[in-house]
Parts: C-alpha cells; sequence; structure tokens
C-alpha cells in the first residue's frame, strides 16, 4: 500500500493540539475559540483520529466501538465537567482498517475505551454538534519515539480519506511545577520555541530524540503530553505547511501551542 502524497495532492489537514485544563471544555476563552478556529478553517472530515495523551496502554489499542462514552478522567474539577457528554458516532470500520494499515506495531481492537478528555473537550470546541464519526487510538509506553513516528507516517494515507488526524497533548506539561501566573518559567518558553523552531526546519529527528533536546526533562518528567506531536509530524508530508497557534503558556509550565499541517 501506498503511504506517502504527492506533492499537490489535497490532504486533509492534520492537527496537533494543545489541551490543557479540562476546563478548556466549558470556558469560553481564547483556547476554545481558537479550536473552533480551526474546525471551521479546515475541510469537514469524513471521521476523527485521536491520539491523546490520556491513553496509556501497553500495547497499541483502536477503539472499535459504535458509540464511544465520554469519560470523564479526571479529579476535583466543577460539577458541569462531569455532567457533560459528548456523544459521536464510533468509527469500528475504520478501527479494522487501522489494524490491517500499521505494520510497525501490531494494533488491537478495543471495545472498552470510549473518548477521554484529551478528545472531548477539544472535539466539542471543534464540532460541537458531535456528528463525526470518532476514534481514539492508544499510546503503547513501551515503544521506543522512532516507533510513535512511525506509526504516525502509516497512518498518513487515511488523510485522503478525509480522516483528520489529531494528536492531542501539550508540547510542555510540568504539573509538578505549575504556578498559577501568567509568567511563565524561561526554560518552558525555550522548549516550546526550540520544538516550534525544529518543527518548522522539519529536523523531526531532533524531535523523535526530544531527550536530547535542552531542558526536555523539565519540559516533562513523563512524555505522554509530548508523544501525540509524533504521530502527526510522522503524517506530515515534506512539502506541507505548518502554522501554529495558541502560542502561549499557562500556569507557567503548561504550553498550549497548537500545530496545524496542511497541504
Ligand atoms: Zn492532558
Amino acid at each position: 500500500m501506498k503511504h506517502g502524497g504527492t506533492e499537490g495532492e489535497r490532504l486533509m489537514p492534520t492537527l496537533f493540539v494543545g489541551h490543557g485544563s479540562p476546563m478548556n471544555g466549558v470556558e469560553d476563552n481564547e483556547f476554545a475559540a481558537n479550536w473552533a478556529s480551526i474546525a471551521h478553517d479546515i475541510p469537514r472530515p469524513s471521521a476523527i483520529l485521536c491520539i491523546s495523551a490520556h491513553w496509556i496502554s501497553r500495547g497499541t489499542l483502536v477503539s472499535a466501538v459504535a458509540e464511544p462514552e465520554t469519560i470523564h478522567d479526571f479529579y476535583g474539577f466543577p460539577r458541569e465537567l462531569y455532567e457533560i457528554e459528548y456523544r459521536t458516532p464510533g468509527a469500528p470500520k475504520l478501527a479494522e482498517q487501522i489494524v490491517r494499515l500499521v505494520h510497525s506495531t501490531r494494533v488491537r481492537l478495543d471495545k472498552s475505551w470510549g473518548l477521554d478528555h484529551g478528545t472531548w473537550i477539544v472535539l466539542r470546541r471543534m464540532y460541537p454538534e458531535a456528528d463525526i464519526p470518532t476514534l481514539q487510538m492508544s499510546i503503547d509506553f513501551t515503544l521506543k519515539p522512532s516507533l510513535h513516528y512511525k506509526i504516525g507516517r502509516e497512518l498518513l494515507s487515511l488523510r485522503r480519506e478525509g480522516v483528520l488526524i489529531i494528536g492531542s497533548g501539550n508540547i510542555v506539561h510540568n504539573l509538578a511545577l505549575a504556578m498559577d501566573t501568567e509568567k511563565a518559567y524561561p526554560w518552558a518558553l525555550a522548549f516550546d520555541r526550540e520544538v516550534a523552531a525544529r518543527i518548522d526546519m522539519e529536523d523531526h529527528d531532533a524531535l523523535i530524540d526530544y531527550r536530547s533536546l535542552p531542558d526536555s526533562n523539565k519540559a516533562f518528567v513523563t512524555d505522554e503530553h509530548y508523544l501525540p506531536l509524533l504521530y502527526v509530524l510522522g503524517a506530515k508530508e515534506r512539502y506541507e505547511h505548518v502554522s501554529h497557534s495558541a502560542m502561549r503558556m499557562v500556569l507557567a509550565s503548561v504550553s498550549m501551542r497548537c500545530i496545524l499541517v496542511r497541504s
């Protein structure tokens, strides 16, 4: 099967989203507005495949349920957040297609996972009608970074069928050092800018080898919020354009940067 696209071909854009706090799912803030505006600017997807920082597993799983449940996987937030249901159709056929498509690791169908908050807080702002079939792929914590990138590459051909691939995480995500201030740590800003510059330079090797980037040990202790980026970059063709939005840090150590890749 052909994975790559050819220059000039129209591929569905692919998107990395800095999702931040679950409150972004209900607050009318600049981040919610940005997500809505991205959805407005791109073609309507045939389906959405989200790789969320909040589904970590041993082995790569893809959700194959007809009606994904809304998972409220957070604690200590206002009640209104727990009452939100974001009920899209699932995409079990697409899940089976993904199992056949990905070869660098074995992908298994999962019948238990619905939509976690890394997915639904973003999608309810992008597609409030909840009428686009949506599924998630998990992040296998045993894989080396280059394999996450390679899986993204293998998913690229889905973009030709109108599937919107979203990686949902945060480029900088250190909650242990978070502070309630608008002033970001200098190392957090520097890491976020370094990653953005490497994306613009198409230096994917450096982004796969992220532990060699300066201050990566402070940018995040565990890497699940960074890894969704590797899927999006893997699914990018060299000739495609990148645009950055919401280039701002919250809580001093969480980057809200979003990266849209389009032909
Ligand atoms: Zn998160």
